[in-house]
């Protein structure tokens, strides 16, 4: 045959999902439509991006291009010329997403519950946002009209917002899955409400049970409690048994000549430590803290053993974790609550070097970008650079002994130079822990420490091995794909749609996964790079909402 091309895409996101899990399951005969799906398809290891976060990850999902093009980097960014932390949202985007490409030529699409959608803008189909949606009281979907009818009819629910503390597992674990059926039950319904060539839907428990979860299937993990094995050892499981049998619900409403794509942002294992990098770096002198007289009590205080991560630890160990809100000062609560460094409390003009936002990102306080910066470009930048490296490289695991830091990446080096002068404040430096079992934490000021067991109930951590699976017909059946990443998906869905693909992507089409008759030739066009738009920014309400619940759900 000499096309392949489809008429439909349809791409169901699992946040987080691994073959390091689903493999093993399938062997067993536990997720029959994965099986089914593995041996009529084409699957393998789809490799995330740095740093491999649900925000840049979707967000590069959408584009086909590297955080650093796109210019979502992290959950919070800071706002450029200040070092005031912002929620990103899809205003940080500043390339047209394959939604804008596909509705240029005149293909209805729908995207429901991506990541990094929010706030909606007008579409050619459908829009439905997801994850740093402030709540359903805010618009979350275009049409406007369709939010009333998603609450309506199904009690459409975009995130679980409760926290998971170690004893809640039973109504964690009901309130994830209530979420995904009614997510399931909307898209089912959504799927004929408009005309689409490519629907895309999210299902983000896959994710959040993981993070909380991995401590009950990893014995080798600190917080493992073998009493808790009988009782929750299979919650992961059962929530993938739930999203095998949501894939074949979906599935059966497909036409034939549709192809079907499951994706994920990043794969999934176990997080056996918090790193202060915060702390790492006041150690060696880069990163300075204001002399003030709440300061120095706090340092006073810490000398005595007595730190809000202590008073925490014992407050969550008693089961009492509401009371931390009349116990601690309210800019302790915030900074305990985000784990984040707090901008305000540092000395800028002594600071050469500084992470801000999660995912072990490192900037580099450069004169001339950042408002206060005193690292002059050129020598003195690299010098910096290598110290924070060298600081990194000496960590060792306290358990272990050995080294917890496998190597630090330069951001011209994760996206090979390519790198938008829309984004300004991209940070300059990328940690890359050993086998992923560490994560970052901000800590100055409330933690001697610069390495601790995982506190806030987060026992699992994201890696780079995500998940890719296509299944239609002109697809190769049974075939292992080695190098796939989450840059090519996009490219891949509009050769499959016969859509001429943007050469400005960073990731290329999958031509192997289609079968050897198809000798369609990829087209190119060149497109409209959008314009930065004015950043939405959340109101203090909305950012204080949003952080809550990236925090809630272990990301701050
Ligand atoms: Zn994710």
């Amino acid at each position: 045959m000499s096309t392949t091309s489809y008429q439909k895409v349809f791409v169901i996101g699992l946040d987080g999902a691994t073959y390091d899990l689903v493999l093993p399951w399938v062997e067993q005969g536990k997720l029959p439509t994965f099986a089914r799906l593995m041996e009529k398809g084409s699957w393998g290891m789809l490799k995330s991006v740095i740093p491999p976060v649900t925000p840049p990850a979707w967000s590069s999902f959408l584009t086909g291009m590297t955080p650093g093009r796109h210019g979502i980097y992290t959950f919070l960014q800071r706002e450029p010329g200040s070092y005031i932390l912002r929620p990103i949202n899809a205003t940080f985007r500043k390339v047209p997403d394959i939604g804008i490409l596909l509705n240029q030529c005149g293909k209805q699409v729908a995207l429901v519950n991506i990541p990094t959608t929010y706030p909606p803008r007008p579409i050619n189909g459908l829009l439905v946002t997801g994850l740093t949606t402030p709540g359903r009281n805010n618009e979350f979907t275009y049409p406007p009209s369709l939010k009333e009818e998603l609450i309506g009819r199904f009690d459409y629910e975009i995130e679980r917002y409760e926290k998971y503390t170690p004893g809640s597992e039973d109504s964690f674990i009901a309130a994830v899955n209530r979420v995904e059926d009614k997510r399931l039950n909307a898209t089912l319904w959504l799927m004929d409400q408009v005309d689409w060539s490519l629907f895309a839907v999210v299902f983000r428990g896959t994710d959040v049970l993981a993070h909380a979860m991995w401590r009950h299937i990893d014995p080798q993990h600190p917080a493992h409690e073998p009493e808790l094995f009988g009782r929750y050892g299979d919650a992961l499981l059962k929530h993938y048994q739930k999203m095998d049998q949501a894939i074949a619900a979906i599935q059966n409403k497909l036409d034939a000549d549709t192809l079907l794509m499951i994706v994920s942002d990043h794969g999934f294992g176990a997080m056996y430590r918090d790193v202060y990098i915060d702390n790492v770096l006041v150690e060696a002198g880069l990163l300075h803290i204001k002399k003030t007289p709440m300061a120095q009590l706090r340092s006073a205080l810490l000398r005595l053993g007595i730190s809000p991560h202590n008073i925490l630890r014992l407050l969550e160990a008693l089961h009492v974790r509401n009371l931390t809100r009349k116990l601690i000062p309210k800019q302790a609560q915030t900074a305990i609550n985000q784990g984040m460094l707090m901008t305000n409390h540092v000395d800028w003009m002594h600071t050469k070097a500084y992470p801000l936002g999660g995912g072990s990102l490192i900037s580099i306080n450069l004169a001339g970008r950042e408002p206060a910066g005193i690292v002059k470009a050129g020598s003195e930048y690299e010098e910096v650079c290598n110290q924070v490296e060298t600081e990194f490289y000496k960590l060792r695991d306290p358990g272990t002994g050995e080294r917890i830091v496998k190597r630090i990446w330069h951001k011209e080096e994760i996206y090979n130079g390519r790198i938008s002068d829309l984004v300004p404040e991209l940070p300059d430096l990328y940690i890359e822990w050993v086998d992923d079992h560490y994560t970052d934490i901000g800590g100055v000021g409330y933690s001697q420490r610069t390495i601790s067991d995982p506190l806030r109930g987060r026992s699992g951590g994201h890696t780079m091995r995500g998940l890719f699976l296509a299944h239609g017909k002109g697809i190769k059946s049974g075939y292992k794909i080695q190098d796939a990443g989450l840059i090519d998906i996009a490219p891949t869905i509009l050769y499959a749609l016969d859509v001429a693909v943007s050469r400005a992507m960073d990731g290329q089409v999958l031509l192997e996964i289609f079968e050897d008759g198809d000798n369609r030739v990829i087209q190119y066009q060149d497109i409209d790079m959008r314009e930065a738009e004015a950043l939405h920014k959340f109101s203090s309400q909305e950012q204080q909402t949003i952080e809550e619940h990236l925090k809630n759900l272990g990301y701050l």
